[in-house]
């Protein structure tokens, strides 16, 4: 599970799930757009077109999959509720990961019900260049004894533990300059897949008028 506002989708979410899904010989990336993210303000684009976008942006990518799960359910996008969705339909058994960048790891331990996290899934800490800040103390104290060396030994149970990846094509992307950018008229080319640009443009997303 790789979830996020994805307001908009940009090359970095996209290569980054590309990179985790080879780098840990997943199955499957579900891409998962939250409608009401509890820590953050609300999101720029509906939900409805943020997937839209999303699914746009990922056309025939294998083993990578927009999933509206969260978009159906009433209330805030608690990671957790996404996690035992997943581990309801895929069984006790799946080797079960959520990723995210260190960016949004640094305030894991304030989501709600952390350990449940742990309790569903993985967790893997995608590197970002730009947000290498340390670790607030609550978090030290969530992670402890789980860390792990080695996508190997990560996959070597369904949960529990974490992982830290540099993955090959760090990207400096990120939505809140590519929405930046579309509020000053300036390009967005190669940061965004071609199709989802010229959809965002087409509509007038994100041009602050
Ligand atoms: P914003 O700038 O609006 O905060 P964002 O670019 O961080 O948005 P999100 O939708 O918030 O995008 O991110 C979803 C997930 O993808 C988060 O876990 C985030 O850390 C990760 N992510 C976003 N951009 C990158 C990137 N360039 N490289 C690696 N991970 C990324």
């Amino acid at each position: 599970m790789l979830g996020g506002t994805f307001d908009p989708v940009h090359l970095g979410h996209l290569r980054s799930a590309v990179e985790l899904r080879e780098a840990l010989d997943l199955d499957r990336v579900h891409m998962i757009p939250a409608s009401t993210p509890p820590l953050r303000g609300e999101p720029h684009v509906a939900p409805a077109e943020r997937l839209a976008l999303l699914r746009l942006g990922i056309g025939d990518t294998p083993g990578l999959t927009a999933d509206p799960r969260e978009l159906c359910r009433d209330g805030p996008s608690y990671s957790a509720d996404t996690l035992a969705s997943l581990r309801g339909e895929l069984g006790e058994r799946a080797r079960l990961v959520m990723a995210l960048g260190h960016d949004a790891f640094r305030r894991l331990a304030d989501w709600h019900e952390p350990e449940r996290l742990f309790a569903l899934a993985h967790v893997v800490v995608i590197d970002r260049p730009g947000f290498e800040a340390p670790l607030p103390a609550a978090l030290k104290a969530l992670l402890a004894g789980r860390e792990v060396g080695s996508p190997e030994a990560l996959m070597a149970r369904p949960a529990g533990s974490l992982l830290r990846l540099a993955l090959p094509s760090r990207m400096v992307i990120s939505a809140t300059e590519v929405r930046r950018r579309l509020a000053e008229g300036r390009s967005v080319r190669y940061l965004l897949p071609e199709a989802v640009e010229a959809r965002i443009l087409a509509h007038g997303f994100y041009s602050g008028s």
